[in-house]
Protein backbone atom coordinates (compact mmCIF):
# COMPACT_ATOMS: atom_id res chain seq x y z
CA UNK A 1 0.00 0.00 0.00
CA UNK A 2 1.43 3.14 -1.22
CA UNK A 3 0.81 6.01 1.44
CA UNK A 4 1.57 9.87 1.54
CA UNK A 5 1.25 11.96 4.40
CA UNK A 6 0.84 15.89 3.64
CA UNK A 7 0.45 19.10 4.94
CA UNK A 8 -1.60 22.47 4.13
CA UNK A 9 -2.05 25.43 6.78
CA UNK A 10 -1.50 24.03 9.97
CA UNK A 11 0.57 23.67 13.30
CA UNK A 12 2.32 19.94 12.50
CA UNK A 13 0.80 18.69 15.63
CA UNK A 14 -1.79 16.12 13.63
CA UNK A 15 1.39 14.28 11.98
CA UNK A 16 2.87 14.22 15.34
CA UNK A 17 0.68 11.29 15.92
CA UNK A 18 2.52 9.27 13.46
CA UNK A 19 5.36 9.34 15.76
CA UNK A 20 3.81 8.73 18.43
CA UNK A 21 2.64 5.56 17.14
CA UNK A 22 6.63 4.73 17.51
CA UNK A 23 7.47 0.68 16.91
CA UNK A 24 3.92 0.05 15.94
CA UNK A 25 4.56 2.92 12.70
CA UNK A 26 8.07 0.45 12.32
CA UNK A 27 5.93 -2.85 12.31
CA UNK A 28 3.10 -1.09 10.30
CA UNK A 29 6.27 0.33 7.35
CA UNK A 30 6.65 -3.01 6.79
CA UNK A 31 3.11 -3.42 5.13
CA UNK A 32 3.00 0.40 3.91
CA UNK A 33 5.44 1.65 1.74
CA UNK A 34 5.45 5.68 3.25
CA UNK A 35 6.40 7.33 -0.35
CA UNK A 36 5.96 11.03 0.42
CA UNK A 37 6.11 12.24 4.43
CA UNK A 38 7.44 15.71 4.45
CA UNK A 39 8.51 15.64 8.08
CA UNK A 40 9.97 12.32 8.54
CA UNK A 41 11.95 11.76 5.41
CA UNK A 42 13.68 13.85 2.95
CA UNK A 43 13.53 11.15 0.28
CA UNK A 44 9.54 11.97 -1.32
CA UNK A 45 8.19 10.70 -4.50
CA UNK A 46 4.78 12.25 -5.67
CA UNK A 47 3.36 9.50 -8.12
CA UNK A 48 0.01 7.49 -7.10
CA UNK A 49 -1.29 6.90 -3.53
CA UNK A 50 -3.80 3.91 -2.15
CA UNK A 51 -3.73 6.05 0.72
CA UNK A 52 -3.27 10.10 1.59
CA UNK A 53 -3.72 11.46 4.98
CA UNK A 54 -3.75 15.71 4.52
CA UNK A 55 -3.46 17.71 7.41
CA UNK A 56 -4.36 21.44 7.38
CA UNK A 57 -6.75 23.56 5.75
CA UNK A 58 -6.99 25.42 2.01
CA UNK A 59 -5.74 28.79 2.67
CA UNK A 60 -4.27 30.24 -0.24
CA UNK A 61 -4.35 30.00 -3.91
CA UNK A 62 -1.51 27.62 -3.79
CA UNK A 63 -3.37 25.18 -2.03
CA UNK A 64 -6.10 24.77 -3.68
CA UNK A 65 -4.32 23.66 -6.97
CA UNK A 66 -2.17 21.36 -4.48
CA UNK A 67 -5.62 19.65 -3.18
CA UNK A 68 -6.74 18.66 -6.16
CA UNK A 69 -3.47 17.30 -7.29
CA UNK A 70 -3.41 15.15 -4.94
CA UNK A 71 -7.35 14.10 -4.91
CA UNK A 72 -6.36 12.99 -8.91
CA UNK A 73 -3.37 11.15 -7.56
CA UNK A 74 -4.83 9.14 -4.68
CA UNK A 75 -7.25 6.37 -4.05
CA UNK A 76 -8.70 7.16 -0.36
CA UNK A 77 -8.19 10.40 1.40
CA UNK A 78 -8.17 10.77 4.84
CA UNK A 79 -8.42 14.42 6.91
CA UNK A 80 -6.41 15.01 9.86
CA UNK A 81 -7.54 17.31 12.60
CA UNK A 82 -9.79 20.00 13.08
CA UNK A 83 -7.76 22.10 10.30
CA UNK A 84 -8.54 19.94 7.63
CA UNK A 85 -12.07 18.77 8.60
CA UNK A 86 -13.24 22.65 9.36
CA UNK A 87 -10.79 25.08 8.48
CA UNK A 88 -9.36 24.76 12.05
CA UNK A 89 -8.53 27.94 14.93
CA UNK A 90 -7.03 30.01 11.68
CA UNK A 91 -11.17 29.91 10.32
CA UNK A 92 -12.14 32.63 13.16
CA UNK A 93 -10.69 34.81 10.67
CA UNK A 94 -13.97 33.87 8.39
CA UNK A 95 -16.37 35.22 10.49
CA UNK A 96 -14.14 38.87 10.76
CA UNK A 97 -13.19 41.54 8.46
CA UNK A 98 -10.20 40.03 6.35
CA UNK A 99 -8.79 43.34 5.54
CA UNK A 100 -7.88 44.37 8.75
CA UNK A 101 -6.50 41.20 9.93
CA UNK A 102 -4.59 40.59 6.71
CA UNK A 103 -2.15 43.36 7.47
CA UNK A 104 -2.18 42.90 11.27
CA UNK A 105 -1.34 39.61 10.62
CA UNK A 106 -0.10 38.83 7.40
CA UNK A 107 1.82 41.87 6.66
CA UNK A 108 -0.21 42.65 3.46
CA UNK A 109 2.73 40.61 1.67
CA UNK A 110 1.61 36.95 1.90
CA UNK A 111 -1.19 36.06 -0.71
CA UNK A 112 -3.20 34.43 1.44
CA UNK A 113 -7.20 34.09 1.00
CA UNK A 114 -9.68 35.66 2.79
CA UNK A 115 -11.39 31.87 4.12
CA UNK A 116 -9.29 29.13 5.96
CA UNK A 117 -10.99 26.71 4.63
CA UNK A 118 -11.91 22.43 5.28
CA UNK A 119 -10.75 20.18 2.59
CA UNK A 120 -13.89 19.06 1.47
CA UNK A 121 -15.02 22.48 0.30
CA UNK A 122 -12.14 21.40 -2.86
CA UNK A 123 -12.59 17.91 -3.01
CA UNK A 124 -13.95 14.45 -2.07
CA UNK A 125 -12.69 13.61 1.43
CA UNK A 126 -12.72 10.06 2.64
CA UNK A 127 -12.90 9.81 6.00
CA UNK A 128 -12.09 12.25 8.61
CA UNK A 129 -10.13 11.89 12.09
CA UNK A 130 -11.28 14.33 14.60
CA UNK A 131 -9.38 16.20 17.14
CA UNK A 132 -7.04 19.20 17.63
CA UNK A 133 -4.72 17.16 17.58
CA UNK A 134 -6.24 13.75 16.60
CA UNK A 135 -4.74 10.94 19.00
CA UNK A 136 -2.91 7.85 17.51
CA UNK A 137 -5.63 5.69 18.99
CA UNK A 138 -7.55 6.80 16.35
CA UNK A 139 -4.72 6.96 13.36
CA UNK A 140 -4.02 3.58 14.78
CA UNK A 141 -7.72 2.04 13.98
CA UNK A 142 -7.40 3.64 10.55
CA UNK A 143 -4.14 2.66 9.38
CA UNK A 144 -5.31 -1.22 10.73
CA UNK A 145 -8.95 -1.16 9.45
CA UNK A 146 -7.64 0.05 5.57
CA UNK A 147 -5.09 -2.50 5.37
CA UNK A 148 -7.57 -5.29 6.50
CA UNK A 149 -10.15 -4.16 4.03
CA UNK A 150 -12.24 -3.40 6.55
CA UNK A 151 -14.14 0.06 7.90
CA UNK A 152 -12.74 1.92 10.62
CA UNK A 153 -14.85 2.39 13.42
CA UNK A 154 -14.44 6.08 14.84
CA UNK A 155 -17.14 7.18 17.27
CA UNK A 156 -19.56 9.63 15.72
CA UNK A 157 -21.77 9.61 19.18
CA UNK A 158 -21.36 12.94 21.50
CA UNK A 159 -18.02 13.42 23.98
CA UNK A 160 -21.34 13.10 26.89
CA UNK A 161 -21.77 9.27 25.78
CA UNK A 162 -17.62 9.08 26.91
CA UNK A 163 -18.33 11.47 29.91
CA UNK A 164 -21.24 9.30 31.67
CA UNK A 165 -19.43 5.80 30.69
CA UNK A 166 -16.61 7.70 32.70
CA UNK A 167 -18.50 7.89 35.62
CA UNK A 168 -17.89 11.88 35.69
CA UNK A 169 -20.44 14.57 37.38
CA UNK A 170 -21.47 16.65 34.64
CA UNK A 171 -19.92 20.25 35.04
CA UNK A 172 -23.06 22.00 33.58
CA UNK A 173 -24.55 20.74 36.06
CA UNK A 174 -22.22 20.01 39.54
CA UNK A 175 -20.32 24.05 38.28
CA UNK A 176 -22.79 25.92 36.42
CA UNK A 177 -19.67 25.91 33.31
CA UNK A 178 -20.28 25.92 29.39
CA UNK A 179 -19.69 22.54 27.82
CA UNK A 180 -20.04 21.53 24.25
CA UNK A 181 -19.95 18.00 25.28
CA UNK A 182 -23.61 17.64 24.06
CA UNK A 183 -22.90 18.70 20.10
CA UNK A 184 -19.38 17.78 19.90
CA UNK A 185 -18.01 14.02 18.34
CA UNK A 186 -16.57 11.84 20.72
CA UNK A 187 -12.94 10.18 20.96
CA UNK A 188 -10.79 12.21 23.16
CA UNK A 189 -12.45 10.63 26.28
CA UNK A 190 -14.00 13.00 27.44
CA UNK A 191 -10.58 14.98 28.59
CA UNK A 192 -11.84 18.30 29.48
CA UNK A 193 -14.91 17.36 31.70
CA UNK A 194 -12.89 13.98 33.43
CA UNK A 195 -10.43 17.32 34.76
CA UNK A 196 -13.49 19.45 35.66
CA UNK A 197 -13.31 21.71 32.66
CA UNK A 198 -16.11 22.10 29.81
CA UNK A 199 -16.16 20.69 26.50
CA UNK A 200 -14.66 23.74 23.73
CA UNK A 201 -15.85 21.64 20.86
CA UNK A 202 -11.95 20.79 19.51
CA UNK A 203 -13.12 16.96 17.58
CA UNK A 204 -15.55 19.51 15.97
CA UNK A 205 -19.90 18.95 15.73
CA UNK A 206 -21.49 15.55 15.64
CA UNK A 207 -23.22 14.91 11.83
CA UNK A 208 -26.99 17.38 12.90
CA UNK A 209 -25.83 18.80 15.96
CA UNK A 210 -28.94 20.71 17.62
CA UNK A 211 -27.72 24.00 18.37
CA UNK A 212 -30.80 25.62 19.10
CA UNK A 213 -31.60 22.72 22.07
CA UNK A 214 -28.61 23.62 22.94
CA UNK A 215 -28.77 26.92 23.42
CA UNK A 216 -32.18 26.79 25.33
CA UNK A 217 -30.63 23.78 27.59
CA UNK A 218 -27.75 27.09 28.46
CA UNK A 219 -30.63 29.39 28.91
CA UNK A 220 -30.47 28.85 32.77
CA UNK A 221 -26.66 29.66 32.56
CA UNK A 222 -27.52 32.82 30.90
CA UNK A 223 -25.92 31.65 27.69
CA UNK A 224 -27.27 34.35 24.79
CA UNK A 225 -27.06 32.97 21.34
CA UNK A 226 -24.12 35.71 20.59
CA UNK A 227 -21.90 34.16 23.07
CA UNK A 228 -22.52 30.38 22.15
CA UNK A 229 -21.70 31.93 18.27
CA UNK A 230 -18.14 33.40 19.74
CA UNK A 231 -17.75 29.94 21.43
CA UNK A 232 -18.21 27.90 18.26
CA UNK A 233 -16.22 30.15 16.25
CA UNK A 234 -13.08 30.02 18.21
CA UNK A 235 -13.75 26.34 18.78
CA UNK A 236 -11.17 25.43 15.62
CA UNK A 237 -14.26 24.08 14.06
CA UNK A 238 -16.55 27.45 13.68
CA UNK A 239 -16.18 26.96 9.69
CA UNK A 240 -17.43 23.16 9.92
CA UNK A 241 -19.95 22.48 7.05
CA UNK A 242 -22.53 21.47 10.25
CA UNK A 243 -22.33 24.63 11.96
CA UNK A 244 -21.29 27.45 9.64
CA UNK A 245 -24.64 28.86 8.27
CA UNK A 246 -25.77 28.70 11.93
CA UNK A 247 -22.78 31.32 12.88
S1 LIG B 1 -5.85 20.29 14.03
FE1 LIG B 1 -4.77 21.30 15.72
S2 LIG B 1 -2.97 20.01 16.11
FE2 LIG B 1 -3.78 19.47 14.08
S3 LIG B 1 -2.63 20.70 12.67
FE3 LIG B 1 -4.52 21.85 13.12
S4 LIG B 1 -3.94 23.18 14.84
FE4 LIG B 1 -2.35 21.63 14.68
S1 LIG C 1 -19.81 17.59 31.41
FE1 LIG C 1 -20.16 18.12 29.27
S2 LIG C 1 -19.67 16.22 28.18
FE2 LIG C 1 -19.99 15.67 30.32
S3 LIG C 1 -22.14 15.10 30.43
FE3 LIG C 1 -21.98 17.28 30.99
S4 LIG C 1 -22.38 18.36 29.06
FE4 LIG C 1 -21.87 16.25 28.53
S1 LIG D 1 -13.44 17.35 25.84
FE1 LIG D 1 -13.88 18.60 24.04
S2 LIG D 1 -12.31 20.18 23.99
FE2 LIG D 1 -11.64 18.61 25.44
S3 LIG D 1 -10.32 17.26 24.20
FE3 LIG D 1 -12.41 16.43 24.14
S4 LIG D 1 -13.37 17.29 22.32
FE4 LIG D 1 -11.55 18.52 22.77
Amino acid sequence: MRVGVFKFSSCDGCQLAFFELEEELLRLSEKVQIQYFLEASSKNTWDYFDLVFVEGSVSTPEEEERIKKIRESSRFLVAIGACAVSGGIQSARNFEDFSEIYFSVYSGRYEVNPLSKPLSDFVKVDLEIRGCPINKEALREVLIALLQGKSPQLPSYPVCLECKRKGNPCVVVAKGLICLGPITVAGCGALCPTFERGCYGCYGPVEKPNLQALLEGYSRLRVSQDLLKELLRISFNGYNKSIREWL
